[in-house]
């Protein structure tokens, strides 16, 4: 099963993923995440990545592009994938086909997680996430131990991204780019509208419903 994530930031996409793996036996490919780990390592990729990244804005298209051809050929990916932070633009959709049909592939459902503008400022003002497992925590899904990751124990962050200004860059983003793809797929009525407001366990039981 190939399945994409949609929503704007702060939806839930990573969160409802990171989830979703165990149980779909599907594994995430989160584009957000894999350039947070470039710029954490310092490579070429994360270096060219990082000003866009930390101002809210997009990487550019052949960049995430590449990210994503290269996550789809990888052993772990061939009996399906959980896209998350990738289509973000009709063009990436558009690549994505290519690089999919190319494999013989296409995409069965997209999971578009609907949540209100003001709930999800609310939600990433208040965001703290794991540097090294990109897990994250809010208000409605403290960690057991406050800030330290429940998972490895890290030290929790606040994502440079998730500052006030740049999350107003980021909404810009999405309203102007990515909220098109939902039209994009729902003419293929693959598209499944979500309501993303409520618990993490309560938009789960939702997405799982969904499929049953
Ligand atoms: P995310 O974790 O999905 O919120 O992504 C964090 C940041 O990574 C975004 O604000 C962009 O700068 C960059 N990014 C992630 N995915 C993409 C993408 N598909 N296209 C362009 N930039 C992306």
């Amino acid at each position: 099963m190939n399945l994409i994530f949609l929503g704007p930031p702060g939806a839930g996409k990573g969160t409802q993923a990171k989830r979703l793996i165990a149980r779909f036996g599907l594994p995430q490919l989160s584009t957000g995440d894999i350039l947070r780990k470039a710029v954490a390592d310092g490579t070429a990729l994360g270096k060219k990545a990082k000003a866009l990244m930390d101002a809210g804005k997009l990487v550019p298209d052949e960049i995430v592009n590449g990210i994503v051809d290269e996550a789809l050929a990888s052993p772990l990916a061939q009996k399906g994938f959980l896209l998350d932070g990738f289509p973000r633009t009709v063009p990436q959709a558009e690549a994505l086909d290519q690089m999919l049909g190319r494999r013989g592939r296409k995409i069965d459902h997209v999971i578009s997680i609907e949540v209100p503008t003001e709930v999800l400022v609310d939600r990433l003002a208040g965001r703290q996430t794991c540097p090294q497992c990109q897990t994250s925590y809010g208000k409605d899904s403290p960690p057991a131990n406050p800030g330290h990751c429940d998972r490895d124990g890290e030290k929790l962050i606040v994502r440079p991204d998730d500052q006030p200004e740049r999350v107003r860059q980021r909404m810009h983003e999405y309203e102007t780019k990515t909220a098109l793809l939902t039209g994009y797929y729902k003419a293929r009525g693959v598209v499944r509208e979500i309501d993303g407001v409520g618990s993490v366990d309560e938009v789960e039981k939702r997405i799982v419903g969904a499929f049953a």
